[in-house]
């Protein structure tokens, strides 16, 4: 039997893996399961999406504590120096920068296929974590009411059907999360007239690890400074690009072929942006799209189940915050079984698992409402909403404001969990 069973191997659930690892092979670690079910993963293939994300600098410091955060500086992460927020070609802009706090950074840029990478490195090293993988969970056996200390799940892989029990299952399996519906938990959710488009390009310029959020009609476009890998770029950059557009203008988009696709790129960044980054030129094989979504399930825990990162939350991206909730999530619930567990109390109770949910729960439900107003708000041509923002954006740059703004986007407010380094287990 395991003492935590973990569906998803995502940034989220491999992070918790990471988290409740023993790399030193100590008598009394937790036995630790983790099921996924996309193969590529477990063969070190991490995806060439494009995909990156906006580390909040929490966030950075969670990895750091759990000691996966090496793995990803050596691979190559790029620090923000400066967020730069505007309202389309509105000459007022915000500029966030990390002399207004005194930080190296506000928070770093990094690869999906990066992160993936260091903490999979990370999971093979762990004696007291077993991959299930290609996997998927099928079916919950529910505990017994006041009887059972264990869950049992049903899970499909290449061996056939099979049965497996775990103290406590966690879902990190996603926004469509499986486990989520087997268990019969709710949730809120809004669905926007929107669709992301996802491409990296190449600058002519350097970045200057400044970070662009640049609000317009259709949705938000954001602008993100990747590491540079180009020896044939020298002065040059590497940027990632949120597009977010209309639902119905996509179809038209991702068809055009790459002259006009320039053309309308070129507008979305405006005349002074592409003054500074020079020519552009487009580095992605595809033209990814993703529907964003915002989803809030109705409770979080349930006897001997958690759920973490979309599996409990989605939010749109434009504040970048979604994985940053994730890994929040990680860092209490991490903490919450470490300290359950070494005071002999049992993981999966639901009294343990309260204490999860009492922490996360309004740190995930603000940030998610106020994403959704933000984007509400900036994706509206009414001239009242119009003149509310600009009020905003004024106000967003005097700086006891701005430093508000910057330690939530930063994940430093609210309780911080203090996970024990690997050096010190
Ligand atoms: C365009 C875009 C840009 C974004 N940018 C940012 C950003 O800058 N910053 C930020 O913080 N967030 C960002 N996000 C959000 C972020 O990507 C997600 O919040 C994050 O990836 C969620 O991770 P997860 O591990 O919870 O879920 P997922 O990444 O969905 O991982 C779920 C895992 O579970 C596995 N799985 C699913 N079902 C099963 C099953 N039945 N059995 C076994 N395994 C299963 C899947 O194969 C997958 O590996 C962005 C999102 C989008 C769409």
């Amino acid at each position: 039997m395991f003492d935590v069973l973990i569906v998803g191997g995502g940034m989220v659930g491999a992070s918790l893996a990471c988290a409740l690892g023993d790399k030193n092979n100590r008598s009394n670690s937790l036995k630790v399961g983790l099921i996924e079910a996309r193969a590529d993963l477990l063969q070190g293939q991490f995806g060439a999406d494009g995909r990156a994300s906006a580390v909040a600098l929490g966030s950075s410091h969670i990895w750091q504590n759990i000691g996966v955060w090496d793995g990803m500086l050596r691979r190559g992460v790029s620090p923000m120096h400066c967020i730069q927020i505007s309202d389309g070609d509105y000459p007022h802009s915000v500029k966030l920068r990390r002399e207004d706090i005194k930080q190296e950074a506000l928070g770093y840029v990094v690869e999906n296929a990066t992160t993936q990478a260091a903490l999979w490195e990370f999971i093979d090293r762990c004696h007291n974590i077993e991959v299930i993988c290609p996997a998927k969970i099928i079916d919950i056996v529910k505990p017994k009411i006041g009887s059972d200390k264990s869950i049992e799940v049903k899970i499909s892989s290449d061996l056939g059907d099979q049965f497996l029990s775990a103290k406590l299952l966690v879902a990190a399996d996603g926004g469509r999360s499986v486990v989520r519906s087997l268990a019969n938990i709710a949730t809120t959710q809004k669905h926007y007239d929107q669709t992301c488009i996802v491409l990296t390009v190449k600058t002519e310029h350097s970045h200057h690890n400044i970070a662009y959020e640049r609000f317009q009609n259709s949705g938000p476009f954001a602008i993100l400074p990747l590491p540079s890998n180009n020896q044939n770029n020298p002065n040059g950059d590497r940027c990632c690009i949120v597009w977010t557009a209309a639902t119905a203008e996509i179809p038209t988009l991702i068809e055009l072929d790459e002259d006009r696709f320039m053309q309308e790129l070129c507008q979305r960044f405006g005349a002074d942006l592409l003054a500074s980054l020079g020519k552009l030129t487009i580095e992605s094989k595809q033209r990814a799209s993703y529907v964003p979504q915002w989803m809030h399930a109705q409770t979080y825990i349930q006897p001997r189940l958690a759920l973490i990162g979309d599996a409990a939350h989605t939010t749109h991206p434009v504040a970048g915050q979604g994985m940053n909730l994730g890994i929040r999530d990680v860092g209490a619930i991490a903490e919450i079984i470490l300290t359950a567990h070494h005071k002999g109390e049992d993981i999966g109770s639901i009294d343990v698992l309260k204490r999860y949910q009492t922490w996360r729960r309004w740190d995930n439900l603000g940030v998610i409402m106020l994403t959704d107003i933000t984007n509400r708000l900036f994706s509206n041509q009414f001239f009242v909403l119009q003149w509310l923002r600009r009020i905003g954006l004024a106000l967003a740059s005097l700086l006891p404001f701005k430093r508000i703004l910057m330690h939530f986007m930063m994940g430093l407010i609210g309780r911080q969990p203090r996970l024990p380094k690997q050096a010190d287990l």
